[in-house]
């Protein structure tokens, strides 16, 4: 297996023709690997040079290097060297950065240098995990350094900042602190129940607990709004066939738009596609009927089992129908099943399709009337969304915002654990029963900063970066 302790070697900028293109080494020997591949103008050795200071010189085949790649100090390229030396680098490891001419081959050929002097092929995020294991980052600041790489609106990139800010992190261990006192009062008492040597009486414990918990809930309730944002809404389109089902899709995924296309296994027929609608990131699931040829029928096509396990997991379901069209008759299925959905909590937001052929046309109250061709109404209709998924009392960016699965399911734990503790307080029941469930709440918010963070949780999170991040 790969060592955590080898020096590593990747490209770190996008694979193509640039201006640029920066080869990062990092490692207990990035200095000497640096050394073998870089010789500057000047005739000193790079490694002379004081750290954080770009060195130009040549970028040459080191020594003992196979003949076939080219003889031992021919010049591949000329560039930049800046060395950094640990802890104070990205990594916490020595690390060297060579900047090279931005061209396929010659990027290739100083990371094959490198790799012939003594360096190995980074592996996908693994400079940001040893920066983690380093303790150069936590694991909310990797988080939202994943999310600033995938951000596709400038509201992702506010909350990508606010994380790697540690927003949340300096709100957890705030909560961590006060349960830190809590617990030591209740074994101070454990230990010695006729000595009164607990500052904090029974109420003043009870209150700090529940304090706790409800700092707990408030930060976990900020995971609507930090999903909305990061991770997307699961979205239906739905309606009736030629209501414009397909003409909305393309308006909202955009021709331009970045768009994220999962093909699950050999079939073209599950996709989903995450697009920008204002503040909100919208998963559009099981799209398969619309993409291929606009007019039929997607209930129809892809089977009404699988339109209803499409809403079955949507939280937003887009309605559309178009007003020119003959309504449907009462007890319509998809009016039955739509006022199901509304009960079961998802939200349902009805679209008026086609507006432009209708220009006099009263609203109808609770319907938003939109037009694909002209893009009327996608205005409207983002409002709509984030008023049903943003928080706008919640300044993100500026306030601590729960954004990945894993933060809320720590807090979760944490606050059902402190839920327990603070019902037994009441109760009256002893301090030993009581410690356990701060103990648990604690462990909890301690994953939730990575302190304690589990290997597999770990391996997901840099699964994400891609190679040289
Ligand atoms: P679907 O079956 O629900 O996917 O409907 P389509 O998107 O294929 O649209 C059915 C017909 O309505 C097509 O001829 C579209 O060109 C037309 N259509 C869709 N949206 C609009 C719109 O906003 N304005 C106008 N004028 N025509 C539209």
């Amino acid at each position: 297996m790969y060592s955590p302790f080898d020096t590593i070697a990747a490209v770190s900028t996008p694979f193509g023709k640039g201006g640029v293109a920066v080869i990062r080494l990092s490692g207990p020997d990035a200095l000497t690997v640096a050394g073998r591949v870089f010789r500057p103008r000047s005739g000193k050795a790079v490694t002379d040079y004081p750290a954080r200071y770009a060195v130009w010189g040549d970028i040459v085949v080191p020594d003992g290097a196979e003949a076939a790649f080219g003889r031992p100090g021919e010049v591949l390229d000329d560039g930049l060297c800046t060395l950094f030396r640990g802890p104070a680098s990205y990594t916490g490891e020595d690390t060297a950065e060579l900047s090279c001419h931005g061209g396929i081959l010659v990027t290739r050929n100083v990371l094959t240098a490198c790799l012939l002097a003594g360096a190995r092929q980074a592996l996908p995020g693994e400079y940001t995990r040893r920066a983690f294991l380093n303790g150069r980052l936590d694991l909310e600041k990797a988080e939202a350094l994943g999310n600033l790489l995938d951000a596709g609106n400038d509201t992702q990139l506010r909350l990508s900042r606010s994380g790697m800010n540690g927003l949340l992190t300096r709100q957890a261990e705030a909560v961590y602190g006060g349960l830190c006192a809590v617990l030591s009062n209740m074994e101070a008492g454990i230990d010695f129940p006729e000595e009164d040597l607990t500052e904090m009486p029974r109420e003043e414990i009870l209150r700090a607990a529940e304090e706790a918990l409800a700092e707990a809930r408030r930060l976990l309730s900020t995971y609507r709004t930090g999903r909305a944002i990061a991770e997307g809404v699961p979205t239906v389109i739905c309606g009736r066939p030629n209501v414009g089902k397909s003409a909305f899709f393309n308006r909202l995924v955009g021709r331009d738009a970045a768009i994220v296309t999962d093909i699950a296994g050999t079939t073209r027929d599950v996709l989903t596609e995450t697009v920008s609608l204002g503040k909100v990131t919208l998963r559009l699931c099981d799209t398969a009927g619309l993409r291929e040829d606009a007019g039929m029928d997607a209930v129809e096509k892809i089977g009404v089992e699988r339109a209803r396990a499409a809403m079955e997991q949507a939280e937003l379901i887009l309605y559309l129908s178009d007003p020119g069209m003959p309504t449907e008759a009462d007890g319509d299925v998809s009016e039955r099943e739509l006022a199901r959905a509304e009960a079961a909590g998802k939200t349902v937001i009805r679209v008026l399709t086609k507006s432009d052929l209708y220009p006099g046309m009263e609203s109808v109250p609770g319907s938003i009337p939109v037009s694909s061709l002209t893009g009327d109404g996608f205005g409207v209709l983002a409002e709509a969304v984030e008023a049903a998924f943003i928080d706008g009392g919640l300044h993100v960016g500026e306030e601590a915002v729960v954004f990945s699965a894993r933060q809320a399911a720590e807090l979760a734990s944490c606050a059902s654990a402190l839920a327990r503790a603070s019902a037994n307080l009441r109760a009256g029941l002893t301090y030993d029963i009581c410690a356990d469930d701060i103990r648990e709440a604690m462990s909890a918010l301690g994953s939730l900063c990575g302190r304690t963070a589990r290997e597999d949780v770990i391996n997901e999170i840099f699964s994400r970066f891609c190679v040289g991040k």
